[in-house]
């Protein structure tokens, strides 16, 4: 069998020219990364403004297992099926981050006949957002610091300095450092700490920003710390924002690729989908709309996070109506919910996968009763499901009214997503009366309560006392108002990853608040979200390597 890469590196790419004019872009919008890579030019979108918008439909998934369950993948693939039966159809996904790609997970662009290329580049450094990213944060970092050095006239307290250094690269050594040592002349010693580029506000400021101006008014509203008597300092105080605005101008422009069947695939922006939102950005996903009728788009971790945010925070704040959406399911996910050990995953269990199934029925039923949208489950074929496997589960969906098709794209690409495709199309012209799971203008606690028995079904939520004191600090200063970021465990619709199927009887604690400020939410983290991962014992980085040619193996 073929990895990954190597059914990549076999497939013959269109020149992206072509890609583009499938989209119906002019080539006069595109800036070339090459022949197949090309990044859009924004006055497309006031261009085309009177032009109807496509349907949006969302992918998501069950609770995953740490191996992802095949969102990106089964894009990637319905996307394909779309196409086969002649619907204009396009992809918006996120960039993949270095940190997986040389960690545990690897990359992010799709899997086996369903994938976007050229797939090297997409996981490596891309077009260099994330790069420039990485450059406006640090930049951010060191005005703030030179500030402190050159007598700080804003008082920022160096002990409540909120904003860190950041590295695309799981490094957990930087997690935690002292920097400014060495004496008067360079700089205040005081703790600091790396992130990983993805969790950088910035990401989320770029996914969400709708134009420049904006771009730069949300990075203008950052908090990069307190002051002695606890007002937020932010970077437009440091005078920051046009100058981190300059070194993002390409990078807000969407990245144009294409599937390995050929269709258009708009890959931008990858924000955690922990203490960020964790989906592609907006203007991607505007860029899409223009140019598909239809657009199939991706959200980070299971259906109780990803799709939250994305339907709560990223929908609501750019107006977007999702027409339907895609719930994917594995039978070694659901066994692993029915209680079925790690090592017996791939062998035939009925009885667990009958007990899992309550997880995918609860996250199907959140998307229709909660959020009013129609749903499909996509039963995500692996090569170890048995016919049995995969009838118990779709007939156990089909006696409950559920919809649901089996998708075949991962060893057959497009051809093994038309059936999921076709109910797609469906789905699509049923009438949604889409609606969010909580309302912006009630107290903080009340809206996590909202989230916590909503849609992870819990009893209630508790705050700590510091998380109290923050939430009363957070509305005094005027940021009541704004959606939740939930930073919560992928693998359980509760805040103990433990707690699998699902749940109930639960309570969720939220430890602690911060405001995202220019992204324009508040994150609420449930336990210790890591936002500097580390490598693991053996790190996919030790298996990739490149040739004499330029040709790079071991990539997945
Ligand atoms: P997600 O987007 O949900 O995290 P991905 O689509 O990235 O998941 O898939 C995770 C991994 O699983 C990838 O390495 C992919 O190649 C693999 N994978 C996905 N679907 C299948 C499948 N049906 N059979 C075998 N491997 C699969
Ligand atoms: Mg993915």
């Amino acid at each position: 069998m073929k990895t990954d890469i190597e059914i990549a590196q076999s497939c013959r790419m269109k020149h992206i020219r072509d890609v583009a004019e499938l989209a119906g872009v002019d080539e006069d919008y595109l800036e070339y990364y090459g022949k197949y890579k090309a990044k859009i030019d924004l006055k497309l979108l006031s261009d085309r403004a009177g032009a109807p918008d496509g349907k949006l439909v969302l992918v998501t998934a069950i609770n995953p297992t740490p191996a992802g369950e095949g969102k990106t993948t089964t894009t990637v693939g319905l996307a394909d099926g779309m196409r086969r039966l002649g619907k204009n159809t396009v992809v918006a996904l996120r960039e993949p981050s270095l940190g997986p790609v040389f960690g545990v997970k690897g990359g992010a662009a799709g899997g086996g006949y369903a994938q976007v290329v050229p797939m090297e580049d997409i996981n490596l450094h891309f077009t260099g957002d994330f790069h420039a990213i990485g450059a406006a944060n640090n930049l951010l970092a060191a005005m703030l610091d030179n500030h402190i050095q050159q007598g700080n006239e804003l008082a920022v307290d160096v002990r409540r300095i909120t904003w860190k250094r950041c590295v695309d690269m799981n490094d957990r050594q930087l997690r935690s450092i002292v920097c400014g040592l060495g004496g008067k002349a360079n700089g205040m010693p005081r703790e600091d700490g790396f992130d990983i580029t993805v969790a950088s506000e910035i990401m989320a400021v770029l996914c969400l920003a709708d134009g420049l101006t904006d771009l730069k008014a949300r990075l203008g509203r950052m908090v990069v710390g307190y002051t002695s008597t606890g007002a937020p300092v932010t970077a437009h105080d440091l005078k920051a924002e046009g100058a981190m605005a300059a070194l993002l101008k390409d990078a807000l422009k969407p990245n144009l690729v294409q599937t390995l069947e050929g269709t258009p695939a708009f890959i931008h922006g990858g924000p955690f989908a922990n203490i960020a939102h964790g989906c592609n950005s907006v203007m991607a996903t505007r860029v899409a709309l223009k140019m598909g009728d239809y657009v199939i788009t991706e959200a980070g971790f299971g259906a109780d996070l990803g799709a939250e945010k994305f339907l709560d925070i990223k929908c609501r704040l750019a107006g977007l109506t999702p027409s339907a959406v895609v719930m994917v399911a594995t039978v070694r996910a659901l066994k692993h919910h029915g209680g079925c050990p790690k090592g017996a995953l791939g062998t035939e269990d009925l009885a667990a996968l009958e007990r899992g199934l309550p997880n995918l029925l609860r996250h199907v039923e959140n998307i229709t009763a909660v959020y009013g949208l129609p749903c499909v489950v996509a039963i995500n074929r692996f090569p170890t499901d048995t016919e049995a496997e995969l009838r118990l589960v779709e007939d156990k969906c089909r006696s409950l009214g559920v919809n649901v098709a089996l998708s075949e794209v991962w060893a057959k690409g497009g051809e093994g997503g038309m059936s999921l495709a076709r109910e797609v199309v469906r789905l699509c012209e049923t009438p949604g009366s889409f609606t969010c799971s909580y309302a912006l203008d009630q107290p903080i606690e009340r809206k996590l309560e909202q989230i916590v028995t909503r849609v992870y079904h819990g009893d209630g939520v508790d705050l700590t006392p510091a998380a109290k004191k923050q939430a009363a600090e957070l509305t005094a200063l005027g940021f009541g108002a704004l959606p939740i970021c939930m930073a919560k465990t992928q693998y359980s619709f509760s805040d103990d990853p433990s707690l699998l199927g699902a749940p109930e009887g639960f309570r969720v604690t939220v430890r602690s608040l911060k405001v995202s400020a220019g992204a324009g939410f508040i994150v609420a983290l449930t336990g210790d979200i890591m936002t500097m991962p580390g490598l693991p014992k053996v790190p996919a980085a030790e298996t990739v390597d490149v040739d004499e040619n330029g040709r790079i193996s071991g990539l997945f």
